[in-house]
């Protein structure tokens, strides 16, 4: 085993590294429910449901059939020219759930995709209208759409080092993310910054790009409702497209089923991605209504200028498919609201310790602010020698466990976190450290 661990350093890519670091890595054998088994035989309970995918947790019976099943008929064919059962019926029911007036479907390979393809639909929407001029995108600061060149170029300039990338990423047009607080009072002055520059600019402005009340990976932070609200009237007052990324939080993680219920408002196109598969395989869809569908279809060049290889491939769209009936016949509204509770009781102790600066829940997501970076090196020891999976980055302390974590379960995870917290954050007290 020492074996293969040297070699993944030495040539395998992992997500935002460095060949050769040297960073504590966890060969893992085995999952099952919301366990994760080690290599050396430690089990940890999983905190992260692989980056917002596996609310159903690991290895789930129905999930396994459902792909068995469609391995036995086919496992992929081209979707140019060729259609299948799991691609129109997975398409039938994200029409169906997903907020109103989404009705056409584009399956995309990954999240960071599917951003590509619902910025690509904006500009062919636009320049079907007659309004090529409208080729960039407004999005708040903060965000978090992928990392690819056009997602990335709306993600957060300085999270998402633009800098590093000048002269490659589009030019977007950024405004202050709202304050934090989802239960906040709003106060509509907040919505300026975005009007102002769709007053000056709008004639250059394809779509608002945004996620709806939860920014993730760009700050895990919660805003309220009548942002969203507020953005989606701008965005029709002043002819502008709004896409909605709910690639995090999509399948009830905030919840509703979809965050943009909590403001009640439709996107023009939302992507959607991570949970849609229940974290068994990489399937995103971009949705959008049939007036935009429509609009791209008779302009010119009457076509929707992307198709990938593995468009709609069968295996994951089954695993959509059953990832939906598990989630829709279980009673995830209770599941999610008892997590909820539960880090908020379990996080509560946190907001006294040293170094923390904030700890916040909504929906199935807790997360404890740092007022420093951790350093990965000595806290992502400590989190697996406490028994739990938590993956933290920058200042961030977070966690969004699947769906089925039981309440001892979220307790243990919840108390390590506040243990390994308080152990990472030494702080003069009282003259001792
Ligand atoms: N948008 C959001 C909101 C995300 O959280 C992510 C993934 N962290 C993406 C887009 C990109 O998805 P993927 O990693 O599947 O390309």
């Amino acid at each position: 085993m020492e074996t293969w661990i040297a070699r993944d350093r030495d040539l395998v890519w992992h997500p935002y590294s460095a060949i050769g670091a040297d960073l504590p890595i966890f060969p893992v054998v085995g999952a099952e429910g919301v366990r994760l088994r080690l290599a050396d035989g430690r089990e940890l309970i999983d905190g992260m449901a692989s980056w917002w995918c596996a609310i159903h947790g690991y290895n789930h019976p129905e999930m396994n059939r459902a792909l068995h099943e469609q391995i036995e008929d086919f496992s992929h064919v081209m979707f140019g020219g060729l259609t299948h059962r799991p691609a129109v019926a997975l398409a039938t029911r994200l029409a169906a759930l997903t907020p109103d007036g989404l009705e056409t479907v584009f399956f995309a390979d990954s999240g960071s995709v599917s951003v590509e393809v619902a910025m690509k639909m904006a500009l062919q929407y636009q320049h079907a209208r007659g309004e090529p001029s409208r080729r960039r995108f407004l999005a708040p600061r903060n965000g978090y759409h992928g990392d690819t060149f056009g997602a990335m170029s709306v993600c957060d300039p300085v999270n998402g080092m633009h800098t590093l990338f000048t002269g490659m990423l589009a030019e977007q047009i950024f405004v202050d993310a709202p304050a934090a607080g989802f239960d906040r009072p709003f106060d509509a002055r907040e919505l300026e910054p975005m009007r102002r520059q769709l007053e000056a600019r709008g004639h250059e402005i394809a779509a608002v790009i945004l996620e709806p009340i939860v920014q993730g990976a760009g700050g895990m932070r919660f805003y309220p409702p009548d942002y969203l609200r507020g953005a989606r009237k701008l965005c029709d007052e002043f002819g502008a497209l709004l896409i909605c990324d709910e690639i995090a939080t999509g399948f009830g993680r905030s919840g509703k089923l979809f965050a943009c219920e909590h403001a009640g408002i439709s996107p023009d196109i939302l992507c959607l991605g991570k949970a849609l598969t229940g974290g068994y395989i990489t399937l995103a869809a971009t949705l959008t209504t049939r007036e935009v569908s429509e609009t791209i279809s008779s302009g010119n060049p009457g076509l929707f200028m992307h198709g990938p290889t593995f468009m709609a491939n069968p295996l994951a769209c089954s695993a959509g498919l059953a990832s939906i009936d598990i989630l829709l016949n279980s009673p995830w509204q209770q599941r999610v609201g008892d997590i909820e509770a539960g880090l908020r009781a379990g996080l509560a102790p946190a907001r006294d310790l040293p170094g923390v600066a904030d700890v916040r829940v909504l929906g199935a997501i807790g997360v404890i602010e740092l007022e420093e970076p951790v350093e990965l090196a000595t806290i992502q020891p400590r989190f697996v020698d406490a028994g739990v999976w938590v993956r933290p980055f920058g200042r961030l302390v977070y966690v969004m466990p699947p769906f089925v974590i039981s309440p001892e379960d979220l307790a243990t995870l919840t108390a390590a976190m506040v243990r390994v917290v308080n152990a990472a954050c030494p702080r003069v007290t009282n003259g001792a450290y």
